[in-house]
């Protein structure tokens, strides 16, 4: 009896058992979510050398009833999970369509808008086609949409065999590596890929002092790297000005991280930087 009893009961461990409960949670509260609108962008500016804004990452938040941000790390993973990040990804994709479309023809139109796409997507929908068809709803420039895809999900069978990457360049998306160096074939990724501009991943900029060295080691080579093989380098994560005066030394293109701005919705964001284009 008690070995039946232990057996059962190996399968129960309250700590996953808590998660899954959670996760399931989760999984029922989305369906319905996104109609009731409780999910939206926020964004987040990119600055040139100049520290003028020419870009903008679109990042996903949930909203709660009481006007609380959900920050994806909560709710991305589990979406990813239950294959529901491609509707998120769609919707929010779609977002930033009609904000390109929004601002054609104002001082805003300049801007470039960069979007996340997740390894699931590539999965479970046409992500060529998802994109060719937000940006011919809308009448955008596709040079204004920059795709931001993680070097784990460049290395994968699906996106190396279905040519995702040369595809969405040929449509004329630019393309960003995001994470870059956060994966384990970094050099390989560079070797093959149609992208033009890399996204050094944080990581290099928050080690520890003890391995501020072997940080900034890294951080020097991937730049060095990058340019010489013709792409633009955006550094991620940028949060004292003594970070960015290093990066912009080091050759950086752009800049993007809580010294410019947190990620803001869409009305802070033209508020908080509008200026810059004459508004
Ligand atoms: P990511 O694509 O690497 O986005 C950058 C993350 O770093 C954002 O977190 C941003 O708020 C944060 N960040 C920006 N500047 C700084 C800084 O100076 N210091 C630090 N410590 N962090 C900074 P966020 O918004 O919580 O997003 C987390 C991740 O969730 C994103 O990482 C991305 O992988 C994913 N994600 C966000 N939105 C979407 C989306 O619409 N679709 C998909 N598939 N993934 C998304
Ligand atoms: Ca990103
Ligand atoms: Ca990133
Ligand atoms: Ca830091």
């Amino acid at each position: 009896i008690i070995g039946k009893v232990n057996r059962r009961f190996a399968y129960y461990n309250p700590k996953l058992m808590k998660k899954l409960i959670k996760g399931q949670r989760l999984v029922n509260m989305f369906k319905g979510a996104l109609e009731r609108g409780e999910f939206t962008i926020y964004l987040q500016p990119q600055v040139n050398r100049d520290k003028k804004v020419v870009s903008a990452e679109v990042l996903a938040r949930g909203i709660t009833p009481d006007g609380t941000a959900i920050s994806p790390a909560e709710f991305i993973p589990v979406l990813e999970n239950s294959g529901q990040i491609v509707e998120l990804d769609r919707f929010i994709w779609e977002e930033a369509a009609r904000l390109l479309k929004k601002w054609m023809g104002t001082p805003l139109e300049p801007l470039t808008i960069s979007v996340n796409v997740s390894p699931q997507d590539f999965e479970y929908m046409d992500v060529v086609n998802t994109f060719i068809s937000f940006a011919d709803t809308y009448g955008i420039d596709r040079k204004k949409l920059k795709i931001e895809i993680t070097e784990s999900s460049i290395l994968s069978r699906r996106v190396k065999e279905s040519r995702v990457i040369d595809r969405l360049v040929d449509a004329g998306f630019q393309l960003e590596i995001d994470d870059f160096g956060k994966g384990y074939s970094s050099l390989n990724t560079l070797k093959d890929i149609n992208a033009r501009t890399l996204k050094l991943d944080m990581a290099f900029l928050q080690m520890t002092e003890k391995d501020k060295k072997r940080g900034e080691v890294i951080i020097e080579s991937v730049i060095q790297m990058g340019k010489r093989l013709g792409m633009h380098i955006v550094a991620e994560g940028v949060e004292t000005v003594k970070e960015r005066d290093y990066l912009i030394h080091l050759g950086c293109d752009y800049l993007q991280g809580y010294l410019f701005s947190w990620p803001i919705p869409v009305p802070g964001f033209v508020e908080k930087f509008g200026w810059q284009f004459g508004l």
